[in-house]
């Protein structure tokens, strides 16, 4: 008799899918692909998700062994996904087990049941439904809780804390006997309707967008919204979006990072209402479970969220909205290191649907692909609300004497704003006080023993942290090595840029933005708020202060350092930076009052810099263009990394020299390496490298198969963690 055999992929780095047969007592049409089982596994049992079906012909003699159980009636991922997670598979060479979990929640990984949990509801009694208006006169809020319930039946916490409204409320009512509690499968309460009047009148650019997203005829069209700071992209994608929910399918928002942009969820809450639901790292599993239900039943048009949203299920999707398609946050950089950006474009693809990008400063390779008639671009050149472009300033800093970083121009031009009631913002790409301790009696540095990297400097609280693998120590009283007490601190941070203007600038408000001080929840949107009301003030911050905020009242922008980058060792360098500096400069000048950029730079006749300071990004990006399609670098030719990690740098450099001398590659292919990575120890870990670059995707893709297929059988390969990356980008 031939048995059956089910396929299942499960949650390992392993590149295999394993069979397992059916006992008697499940019938097989019962097991569809897609749906997660229980299987034994290395003596545990474990998830296993079904991929496919096959025969025991008995003549591999393997006693296959028994799945234990089915865990979902209904497949959790579909068709599409399925195949979208297979091609991610293959296109990025990685285990598909571990891709094929990112399309679960956490605990679904784990095998929990995927409904939704239970939780508390309140309705109206007969007595609350009989009450006069009178009754609770004394006690407005009760009041407004028995109206709304009155008209929507029941509510749940979340409803009830989104009308304003408190526990201690629904407790009081509960003890009058005016509502009674249930218990009972949570599913999403939509009651605030969306208001379409709040759209704004499109400018005549934004109106010519549009009419070229709808009337495209192809099948799965690409848009480049390409458009300066302020010019409206996001109200222009807005419009995109009514019109497909308009038809009744969903949408996939992803952005850089959520919590950096409180403003915009509401703002398509104003448009859309509760159909709108948002999917990030601050929201719990039970919060995440009903998004991703809810966006998989149809429940909620709009999905906002970040990288790894772009794996959310959908009943009917109908668009993919890519803002900031530049930033680096949508690639994963470990395990698997996939772009949630260039995997939704195959995604949309796939389900034959558009896809939206937007950027003020559009990646290389989007622009390439909008050279090359791929992508059609949309180009704003006007901001939305009439305001011109900052003008830019640079300040030559060769042989100038600078105060904690700043030159005396920088200065006397944050004085002058100030005493105009204006706004300032100063951008420093570095947290903490200082970047290191020296010694000045011996030169001593204070360095991390687990990274090529100094430890920084914080004053508040004092510590020295390793920016890159995270430990910390106390700031040491003496120097290790010679015992003097003298200390010079090398290098800015925002604490000590903070520190300075506090100083300088007595009786002002200094506020500083970066992840240390927006630790707490919600503090980063307290702050946002705070600069919104207007008074004058002085921002200091990283790049989070760059992404697509909208502060009215900014009209100074000071760059104290502009070089990072320049001269960055990895190619990519130049155009972060260029990036960095255009969004954070777009943060000026945004409504009515003019705005100015001051760049401090030892650089001003650098090339790039010069078209930076006096052209615009667009000069910027086709400069850089030319010089990679000289140097043959991405995106004129594709690019692929093998890493290895391990405890030693002998043993990782070795390893992939021993690779590459065991493997016979088209000549065709360039190959670079190995060399150390940028960093080449990291916490404890030695990283080594090689690059394979080629004009031809498909010979790049060739030659991975092959190395993947030799590192999978490679015995030594236990000594080393390695992994192959496509498309590298670090930012940094
Ligand atoms: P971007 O995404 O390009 O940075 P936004 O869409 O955030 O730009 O718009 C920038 C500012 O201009 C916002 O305050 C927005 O409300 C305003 N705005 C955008 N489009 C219009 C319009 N058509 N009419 C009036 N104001 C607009
Ligand atoms: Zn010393
Ligand atoms: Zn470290």
């Amino acid at each position: 008799m031939r048995d059956y055999l089910v396929n299942v992929l499960i949650n390992i780095p392993i590149f295999e899918e394993f069979s397992y047969k059916i006992p008697k007592f499940i019938d097989k049409n019962d097991i569809k692909k897609g749906s997660r089982v229980l299987v034994p596994f290395r003596n545990k049992n474990v998830v296993g998700i079904v991929i496919g079906f096959s025969v025991d012909d008995k003549k591999s003699k393997i006693n296959f062994k028994q799945i234990k159980e089915i865990l979902d009636i209904d497949p959790l991922i579909d068709e599409k996904c399925l195949e979208l997670s297979d091609w991610a598979s293959r296109y990025y060479h990685h285990p598909q087990g571990e891709v094929i979990n990112h399309f679960l929640t956490p605990s679904l990984r784990k095998g929990a049941p995927a409904s939704l949990k239970k939780k508390k509801y309140w309705s109206l009694t007969t007595k609350g439904e009989f009450t006069s208006d009178e009754d609770l006169s004394r006690a407005p809020k009760q009041l407004v809780i028995i109206r709304t319930l009155r008209e929507v039946q029941e509510l749940d916490l979340m409803s009830i804390k989104a009308h304003g409204l408190s526990r201690s409320s629904i407790e009081s009512l509960k003890r009058k006997g005016y509502i009674k509690e249930t218990i009972k499968e949570t599913k999403p309460i939509l009651l605030k309707e969306g208001d379409k009047t709040k759209f704004k009148k499109l400018t005549e650019e934004q109106q010519r967008g549009l009419e070229k997203i709808v009337s495209s005829n192809k099948r799965s069209p690409i848009f480049l919204i390409n458009g300066i700071t302020g010019s409206g992209k996001t109200e222009l994608y807005l419009r995109a979006i009514d019109e497909v929910t308009k038809k009744g399918k969903q949408v996939l928002v992803l952005i850089p990072e959520i919590g950096l942009t409180p403003q915009l969820e509401s703002r398509f809450r104003e448009l859309f209402g509760d159909k709108v639901v948002s999917i990030h790292s601050a929201k719990n599993e039970n919060e995440k479970i009903e998004a991703w239900l809810g966006a998989k039943r149809g429940d909620y048009q709009i999905i906002i969220g970040t990288r790894s949203s772009a794996f959310t299920p959908f009943k009917d999707l109908g668009l993919i909205v890519i803002d900031e398609e530049h930033d680096p946050s949508y690639k994963q950089s470990d395990r698997f290191r996939y772009s949630a950006r260039d995997l939704s474009i195959y995604r949309a693809k796939l389900n034959k649907i558009p896809t939206i990008l937007a950027s003020a400063t559009p990646s290389l390779e989007s622009l390439r692909n909008v050279s090359l008639g791929l992508y059609d671009e949309i180009v704003l050149k006007e901001r939305a609300t009439g305001a011109k472009l900052p003008s830019f300033s640079p300040v030559d800093l060769r042989g100038k004497e600078l105060n904690h970083g700043f030159s005396q121009e920088l200065v006397d031009e944050i004085e002058e704003e100030l005493s105009q009631e204006n706004q300032v913002l100063i951008f420093i790409n570095r947290r903490g006080y200082a970047s290191s301790l020296i010694c000045k009696e011996c030169g001593w540095i204070s360095t991390c023993q687990r990274c090529d990297a100094h430890m920084t400097l914080h004053l508040n609280p004092p510590l020295m942290q390793c920016h890159h693998c995270g430990k910390q120590d106390q700031p040491p009283k003496k120097c290790p090595s010679c015992f003097s007490d003298e200390f010079e601190k090398f290098g800015l941070g925002t604490e000590r840029v903070e520190k300075f203007l506090r100083q300088k600038f007595n009786g002002h408000s200094v506020i500083r933005i970066d992840s240390d001080s927006t630790r707490r929840k919600d503090s980063f949107e307290d702050y946002i708020n705070l600069i919104r009301k207007g008074s004058p003030a002085i921002l200091v911050g990283t790049q989070m202060l760059a992404k697509g905020h909208h502060f009215p009242d900014v009209t100074l922008v000071g760059i104290l350092d502009a070089d990072f980058g320049l001269f960055s060792a990895d190619f990519r360098g130049s155009e972060r930076m260029a990036q960095l500096i255009t969004q954070v400069s777009g943060r000026a000048g945004r409504e009515k009052k003019p705005g100015k950029v001051v760049i401090q730079t030892y650089c001003p006749d650098h090339p790039q810099m010069e078209k930076l300071i006096f052209g615009s990004y667009y000069e910027f990006s086709d400069y850089l263009l030319e010089i990679r399609e000289e140097s043959k670098s991405p995106p004129f030719s594709y690019l692929a990394k093998v890493h290895s990690e391990s405890v030693n740098s002998n043993i990782s450099r070795n390893f992939l020299a021993a690779l590459l001398n065991d493997i016979k590659l088209d000549k065709e292919l360039r190959v670079i390496g190995p060399v150390p990575s940028l960093m080449e120890k990291k916490s404890g870990i030695y990283r080594w490298e090689v690059s394979f670059l080629s004009e031809k995707r498909s010979l790049l893709h060739k030659s991975l198969d092959l190395i993947q297929n030799k590192l999978k059988l490679n015995k030594k390969a236990s000594k080393v963690r390695w992994s192959i990356e496509v498309d590298p980008t670090s930012s940094l």
